[in-house]
């Protein structure tokens, strides 16, 4: 058997004005081939594929896989060339018997609000309907009609953070190889939840969900089941919560699962969905915290939602209370860390910080600061093995104030402590720890945290999810109304279905 890797991952937010450009893709790179695919980036999944493969006996190739930090829509003519590439290594390096495909499942270009679709569908047009095509999507994901039919087997991640990419790939691996081998025929039954929101995997609630989706993916015909929760800063028409069964053949049987689901999802969705504490409520939560450290995300300025990651809010806020013993990061801003580098360690100078990428942002703040450490490339783990890069960083203290702040020159959420302790500053041990993160955060922090809160403060990520201005997305969701027309299953989706029968 032949098999084809590829990988064209981010994640938009259409409200961003933060474009999506070569460079944007460049900093994580845009592999081509064997070459340069490693296991501690989000090329992982290509390799463990690879391995898979070759131990059955099969050949595999690799066509490009690159992935871009969410922000706002990615420039057309970077998609087409980046999509392009991979229709042609399909076409030329062919016939495929396989091809597994690493996507986000929320990316936007201009021109182009179903990226994933179109790409499905031309790749399908490319290889014909007889080559099984699968694709792992990150759990953020907007299934479109285009989606389910490009494709024959959709496995989201279960995780939220996303701690089970490689499982999931592996699980993916086996599924589209068993049907390229004709062992199975996936069957796919969707159902749209009509809901807009996020969803933290790891209350108890959500816990029982998706280890009830585990439990299922054990009963025959039953092969696969994903929750694509949907990326709520998305404006396109598809962005929905949509529960994806997958059987062996019985559309009836995945149908039926995939509604079963949803109605459990939606009767949930009052204790499950994300409600935020608002600032001055989150830091009033520390004073009254028992002894340690508290972790509160600044869902509102995460950068892996697109949002840019320079904003002042929250640390405008923690100067304005006297906030002490007290720690804020990642906050991007390469032109501050550059004066650091420039000042030097033990340096004191007037720095202005944040507040420079858009309105979201807020003001800039003009801070008399001590640089504390710097470092050339401040690299973390994120939500696997992977590592990140946060460009050059540097710990700065407010003078005047116990506030330390982590600078970084490349936009990064705050995945691990490592952000704060790779610089020296010893995270643990202080009282307050701000992050900026929405959940991705939480699986490293909680180790070293008494009390973890998730704030829904100003910023470009908007908490209230009932109040998105969408205008290429119906208003008909939930929580905007109480009972959504648009929750519906929609028709089965048999084995390489075209678009056109739809
Ligand atoms: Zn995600």
């Amino acid at each position: 058997m032949r098999i084809l890797t590829a990988g064209l991952m981010t994640e938009t937010n259409t409200f961003s004005p933060l474009p999506t450009g070569w460079a944007a893709f460049e900093a994580f790179g845009v592999q081509r081939g064997r070459d340069g695919l490693t296991e501690t980036s989000v090329t992982a999944p290509a390799l463990l594929w690879e391995s898979l493969a070759r131990a059955e006996g099969h050949a595999v190739a690799h066509s490009v896989i690159t992935f871009a930090q969410p922000a706002g829509p990615t420039v057309r003519a970077v998609y087409e060339s980046l999509r392009d590439e991979i229709l042609r290594d399909a076409a030329e390096q062919g016939p495929f018997d396989a091809v597994l495909l690493l996507l986000h499942g929320a990316m936007v270009a201009d021109g182009y609000d179903d990226c994933e679709g179109d790409l499905l569908t031309r790749l399908r047009e490319v290889v014909g309907p007889g080559v099984v095509i699968g694709a792992e999507l990150d759990l953020h994901c907007h299934v479109s009609p285009a989606m389910a039919a490009g494709a024959d087997v959709l496995v989201a991640f279960k995780e939220y953070p996303h701690t089970d990419s490689m499982e999931r790939a592996r699980e993916l691996y086996r599924l589209v190889v068993d049907a390229a081998a004709g062992r199975i025929r996936p069957t796919l039954g969707l159902h749209d939840c009509g809901m807009v929101g996020l969803y933290f995997t790891q209350t108890p609630d959500m816990r029982a969900f998706v280890d009830g989706m585990v439990a299922l993916e054990r009963q025959p015909p039953v092969l696969s089941v994903s929750l694509a929760h949907g990326f709520p800063w998305g404006d396109v028409a598809d962005n929905s919560a949509k529960v994806l069964v997958y059987t062996d053949g019985d559309a009836e049987a995945a149908a039926r699962h995939a509604r079963q689901l949803g109605a459990e999802l939606w009767a949930l969705r009052d204790k499950v969905a994300f409600k935020g504490l608002g600032v001055d409520e989150a830091l009033d939560r520390v004073a009254i915290a028992p002894p340690g450290l508290v972790v509160l995300a600044d869902t509102a300025d995460n950068a892996g939602g697109g949002a840019p990651g320079d904003s002042t809010f929250m640390l405008a806020r923690m100067l304005d209370r006297g906030v002490g013993n007290a720690c804020l990061g990642p906050l991007w801003d390469p032109v501050a860390v550059g004066f650091c580098q420039e000042a030097g360690v033990g340096a004191e100078l007037d720095l202005r910080v944040g507040g420079k990428a858009c309105a979201a942002s807020g003001p800039p703040l003009d801070l008399k600061v001590r640089v504390r450490a710097l470092c050339a490339e401040l690299r973390t783990p994120s939500y696997t093995a992977a590592m990140v890069s946060l460009g050059a960083a540097s710990w700065i203290e407010i003078v005047g104030t116990d506030i330390h702040v982590v600078l970084c020159a490349q936009r990064m959420q705050g995945f691990s402590p490592k952000v704060f302790t790779e610089l020296g500053l010893e995270v643990a041990a202080m009282r307050l720890a701000v992050v900026k993160s929405y959940n991705h955060f939480y699986a490293a922090f909680a180790p070293i945290a008494v009390d973890i809160a998730h704030v829904a403060g100003p910023g470009a990520l908007m908490g209230d999810m009932a109040a998105i201005p969408f205008r290429r997305r119906d208003l008909d969701y939930w929580p905007r109304v109480a009972e959504p027309a648009r929750a519906q299953v929609q028709p089965a989706f048999p084995n390489g279905n075209p678009v056109a029968k739809l």
